[in-house]
């Protein structure tokens, strides 16, 4: 068979330099490459954008706002229909729970109206509620002839109220079984049980639009509710209307929600006191479907839950629905997150949780001939899951979809069919198409950066400590933990084991002991328009010696003048914002300030000259070339240096924060919190290696290898199977216990056979000095 390949010319979205790129269709096909490479602006800015384009066309959003004209690049190919799971979709909903997320909540709700029995806050009683064509399916059933009663029950069985109905007609019923003409027979002294016969009635030809008369009546006679009873003694029960069929009282309609929290379940991540979480009204959580109050099923474990739905498998027209749920819950067994709880909220998942659901969500679609796109599936998950999600993603090619996964697990690169390998650095270095090559072909000559560490030319150097070392011992809420002192340590577990629980206690422990403790935080990355520049509180440092410079003396220039908030400093065409904004009907159009050209400051500030450098040139400068030009002020300097030596040289001073990648994000946040500090003893690093290649974690080894030698020490929280090897001391945190302190070496020789293989495959990457 001939294969198919999505061809794209001259692709040139962000830092991209115009390449042309053919990528197979029906492959696993990966992207890598260092940070800031482009690899996001290939796979998700271009590709995914184009597929969501061609979308909105046929569906005829022709509007011009949606369709956003941000990606350069040519595509001179079809295109399969494209799911793109970026990063940062797995905070699109924090208040929806497992069982919403994965659409199991909604075959809850389905099988609520069928088999539902409706829970009736007044008197206790559990009743179904019917549609008529339940009522038209039971009588389906029925063999040709048989013979049955339509059944109506008294609200009011009073010799009075009886007596009415006789008089308006209705004359026979079933008392205690025995069926009395109350216009021959008198009402017996005593009885238990009274019903009107509406209708004696026999199945065959004509009989079931006698039926929905007879349904019409009981409306009016019995809000609906009725019995049917073949004279064989089979008999159903039937409720048209919400109603109490013992006592009357209005029953809620359907899947109806918590009053309270207008079913959100949370607030502020705080459950909701009334539904605790739940989001649905008492009497729904009351109600039961089979021997399980919905309450009940909603607190089930997705394992518990597949033995639940199992059951009703065989409904029909639910069945093929209820199948791919089946599935996707065997999945979710296989994946191992098979003990969260449908009601488990989403926010409340660890970062490899979160991606396993995503993952589960979105591959166990029952999909052929579409190209899915994912960034980094492999986040905070360890080895062996890492395995199964490559399985999974191999199986989805199988079935005839394609792939497109931006990914740095060697073991993933070494198993993809093609890989495209961006370079050669980030920023305005990078974005160019080193390789893009079939598998092992991709492998020989070793000519990329990439490959260099497959062949072993390059590797993660780990050094020997010689500097003495200190066992410390801290007493945590989770149990006793053990931290070497000037050395790497690394806290490692499954996604839910419960070891984040412990890094952040020891984060806390440390900082109530008033310990020097710096560490990497992405809140403080909500103001979303800050400058690297002025994240870092450079331009605070900078503009002290800008405003000093002669040039600006005699312009009576200040301080204030260099502020991007302060109304003396901004540009007044833009009001410091960069860019004008204007709203066109529903369309929002954002345009460069031409006065500034997006720089915020008054023009007077931005032509001033420092060392021969308009401010305007200043503020595009790359961290690097910042570098050489302000080596002369060494606060400015330091902070600098760090950003190199981590690998973020590249960043542009005036890089808008928001465009930042997560790990770019981090370490920026790292070094920010670092150099403000005058003394570090302890730094904290979450999820380091996230979305980081090989030589972008060489690189920050080689820096916290630095920071370890000042002396400090490291407590690093990551599930990347390389920092196993890089780490000085682990800890194992399992069940929300902690299971292991000590080397790897002597972990790994307690690990069975088949883990010691998959981790001998990361061994190659790491050399020890
Ligand atoms: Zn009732
Ligand atoms: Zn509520
Ligand atoms: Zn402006």
């Amino acid at each position: 068979m001939k294969r198919e390949y999505l061809e794209l010319q001259q692709v040139s979205t962000h830092n991209l330099k115009g390449f042309d790129l053919k990528i197979p269709l029906n492959a696993l096909v990966l992207i890598t490459g260092p940070s800031g490479s482009g690899k996001s602006s290939l796979a998700i800015d271009t590709i995914a954008q184009e597929g969501k384009n061609r979308l909105l066309k046929i569906l005829n959003y022709d509007k011009e706002f949606y369709v956003t004209t941000s990606y350069q690049a040519t595509f001179s190919s079809s295109m399969p229909p494209v799911f793109a799971l970026a990063q940062g979709v797995r905070n699109w909903f924090p208040y929806k729970t497992v069982g919403e997320f994965l659409g199991l909540v909604k075959v809850l709700e389905v099988l609520f109206l069928l088999e539902g029995e409706v829970f009736c806050a007044s008197c206790g009683a559990f009743n179904r509620v019917h549609s008529i064509s339940q009522v038209i399916s039971w009588y389906e059933t029925l063999k040709e002839g048989t013979k049955f009663y339509f059944l109506v029950p008294l609200l009011e069985i009073t010799p009075k109220a009886i007596e009415y109905l006789v008089s308006q007609g209705f004359v026979k019923y079933l008392i205690d079984d025995r069926e009395i003409d109350l216009s021959e027979e008198q009402l017996p002294q005593s009885f238990k049980e009274v019903f009107l016969i509406l209708d004696r009635m026999v199945k065959e030809g004509k009989g079931r639009d006698r039926l929905v008369e007879n349904l019409r009546i009981s409306f009016s006679l019995s809000n609906g509710r009725f019995f049917l009873k073949t004279t064989e003694g089979l008999q159903a029960q039937f409720s048209l209307r919400p109603v109490c069929f013992r006592c009357g009282s209005i029953l809620p309609v359907g899947w109806s929600y918590c009053k309270t929290c207008g079913g959100r379940g949370y607030k502020q991540k705080v459950a909701c006191d009334t539904c605790d979480g739940l989001k649905l009204r008492e009497e729904v959580l009351k109600s039961r479907i089979g021997d399980f109050s919905i309450e009940e099923i909603l607190r089930l474990d997705l394992k518990n839950f597949k033995e639940f739905l199992s059951r009703f498998s065989e409904i029909k027209g639910l069945d093929t629905f209820i199948k791919s749920l089946l599935y996707k819950l065997e999945q979710a067994e296989f994946l191992e997150i098979a003990y969260l709880s449908l009601s488990t909220p989403v926010f409340k998942l660890s970062v490899g949780e979160k991606k396993l659901i995503e993952v589960l969500q979105v591959l166990t679609a029952d999909l052929t001939h579409c190209l899915f796109i994912l960034d980094e599936p492999t986040l905070g998950l360890e080895v062996e899951q890492r395995v199964k999600v490559l399985e999974f993603l191999k199986n989805l090619v199988k079935k005839g979809n394609s792939l497109l996964v931006v990914e740095h697990d060697p073991f993933f690169i070494y198993e993809a069919d093609f890989i495209i390998e961006l370079g050669f650095e980030g920023g305005e270095k990078g974005g160019y198409l080193v390789k893009a090559d079939f598998n092992p072909l991709y492998f020989e000559k070793n000519c990329t950066l990439t490959s260099a560490y497959f062949s072993g030319e390059k590797r993660i150097v780990k050094k020997e400590k010689t500097r003495e070392t200190e066992i410390l011992e801290f007493s945590l809420p989770l149990g006793r933990v053990k931290i070497l002192s000037n050395r790497i340590n690394l806290i490692y577990g499954r996604p839910g084991s419960g070891k984040t629980k412990v890094f952040h206690q020891l984060f806390e422990f440390l900082v109530n002991q008033d310990k020097q403790v710096v560490f990497s935080d992405l809140s403080v990355f909500r103001r979303k328009e800050d400058w690297v520049i002025q994240y870092l509180n450079l331009w605070d440092l900078l503009r002290e010696v800008l405003s000093q410079l002669p040039s600006a003396r005699v312009k009576g220039l200040t301080k204030k003048h260099f502020s991007f908030t302060s109304k003396e400093g901004v540009c007044v065409g833009c009001k410091g914002k960069g860019k004008k904004i204007y709203k066109e009907e529903e369309t929002v159009i954002e345009v460069l300030c031409e006065e500034c050209l997006g720089k915020r400051l008054s023009l007077e500030v931005l032509n001033l000259e420092y060392k021969g450098f308009k401010i305007f040139e200043v503020l595009d400068f790359t961290i690097e070339e910042a570098f050489q030009v302000f080596s002369n002020l060494p606060k400015v300097k330091e902070k600098l240096m760090h950003l190199i030596d981590i690998g973020l040289g590249y960043l542009k001073l005036s890089q808008e924060v928001q465009t930042l990648s997560g790990g770019e994000k981090s370490r920026l946040s790292l070094i920010k919190n670092l150099t403000e500090k005058k003394q570090v003893e302890y730094v904290f690093l979450e999820f380091p290696f996230e979305g980081l290649h090989l030589e972008d974690i060489n690189r920050l080894h080689q820096w916290i290898e630095k920071m370890v030698a000042k002396p400090m020490t490291f407590i690093i929280l990551e599930t990347n199977p390389l920092a196993l090897f890089l780490a000085d001391f682990l800890t194992e945190v399992k069940h929300q216990k902690i299971i292991f302190q000590g080397f790897f070496e002597d972990w790994l020789k307690a690990q069975p056979e088949t883990l010691k293989e998959k981790f001998a495959f990361y061994q190659r990457f790491v050399a020890k000095f």
